[in-house]
């Protein structure tokens, strides 16, 4: 690991502006369950650390009665055990139980998961974000078992590993970002998300010096769950997830939104998939057909076709989940 300086600031405003004044890359740190890895494998390389840890107001979970406001440095262990989020958002607390690892969760935080780095393993093995080798693609010429099978016709093709994210975007949250100005800005979850075409490019919309400092999510009583397809059920991130979020007027669907994760750069949304479903009842029949509509446009690798059947069938359980 290369020498870094290390700063721990006690409020936004020295964060930021250590952020933003340092000479070199900078990182900021939150758990450090994902970035202290990515230092010492040297796909980040920051000349500064400006660590989140004794900034209070960037804790905890704020219930009113039209919002839950949740901090950034909040644990994902915090977040699954609040009673107010396990009775409103059951989709989030299983994608935090899903990650099985009670370290990782009292560690990480929920921004920590929205901002972790692709665990491809060309990227994390010095190949760059695209896994590129002499101009070749080590994803489409090597094993990509794991890789996208959405949203990959570009050179990125790894994929996004928040396992929070479908979830977030299901349930129609915000993320309120703070600027080096000091000036806060809201970015719909789905827009967070980017897919870089070139490697010096962000994986989210946070600009240089911008801290997430929130999630918001609307505090309105939808059904909704996550379902996740593992290979395993310790230290693993899931093969793909669906989390799907509607509202129950009398017996039919409203709003209905389907997210798959782990299947594309970014949090996939099928909005079209989920229009299927809108007036309707769901039960086995109309939840299996918003699978197989989901997979509709799915383009799988040489070695990732599994993940399509994957796919379809996450999103007809975590339909089924959240009708109950
Ligand atoms: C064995 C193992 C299994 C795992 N399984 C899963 C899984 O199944 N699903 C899943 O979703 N995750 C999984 N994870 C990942 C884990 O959830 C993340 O490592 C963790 O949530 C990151 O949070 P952190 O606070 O430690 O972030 P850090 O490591 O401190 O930061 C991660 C990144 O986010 C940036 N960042 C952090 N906070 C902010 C902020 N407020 N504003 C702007 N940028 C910020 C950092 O600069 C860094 O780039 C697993 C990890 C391990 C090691």
């Amino acid at each position: 690991m290369n020498a870094f300086e290390y700063a721990q600031p006690a409020t936004l405003d020295e964060a930021q502006a250590l952020l933003t004044s340092a000479s070199g890359p900078v990182a900021v740190l939150a758990g450090g369950t994902d970035l202290l890895t990515a230092m010492k494998q040297g796909i980040v390389n920051p000349a500064r650390v400006v660590s989140l840890k004794s900034i209070e107001e960037l804790r905890g979970i704020e219930v009113s009665s039209d919002a839950v406001r949740i901090g950034a440095m909040t644990t994902l262990s915090e977040l699954a055990a609040h009673p107010d989020v396990a009775r409103l958002y059951p989709c989030l607390v299983t994608a935090i139980k899903g990650i099985g690892s009670p370290q990782i969760a009292n560690m990480g935080t929920v921004g920590g998961d929205l901002c972790q780095h692709p665990r491809c393993w060309y990227y994390r093995n010095g190949f760059g974000l695209f896994g590129m080798n002499n101009g070749a693609s080590l994803v489409l010429e090597g094993d990509n078992r794991y890789h996208a099978i959405f949203g990959n016709d570009g050179p990125a093709k790894f994929v996004n590993v928040s396992s929070l994210a479908p979830g977030l975007i299901a349930l129609d949250a915000t993320f309120n970002v703070r600027g080096a100005d000091k000036q806060m800005r809201d970015i719909p979850a789905a827009d967070f998300f980017k897919t870089p075409s070139a490697p010096e490019e962000s994986l989210t919309s946070l600009a240089a010096g911008e801290v997430l400092t929130h999630i918001t999510i609307p505090a309105a009583q939808t059904r909704n769950a996550t379902y996740e397809v593992r290979e395993r059920h310790g230290l693993d991130w899931p093969l793909v997830t669906a989390s799907v979020a509607y509202t129950d007027a009398g017996g039919s669907a409203q709003n209905v939104r389907v997210v798959l994760g782990h299947v594309a750069p970014t949090p996939w949304v099928v909005d079209a998939a989920a229009k299927t479903l809108e007036g309707k009842a769901i039960d086995e029949a109309a939840a299996a057909a918003c699978g197989t509509s989901a997979v509709a446009d799915a383009k799988p690798l040489s070695m990732n076709g599994y993940k399509v059947q994957l796919a379809k069938v996450a999103v007809k359980r975590a339909l089924l989940a959240a009708a109950g």
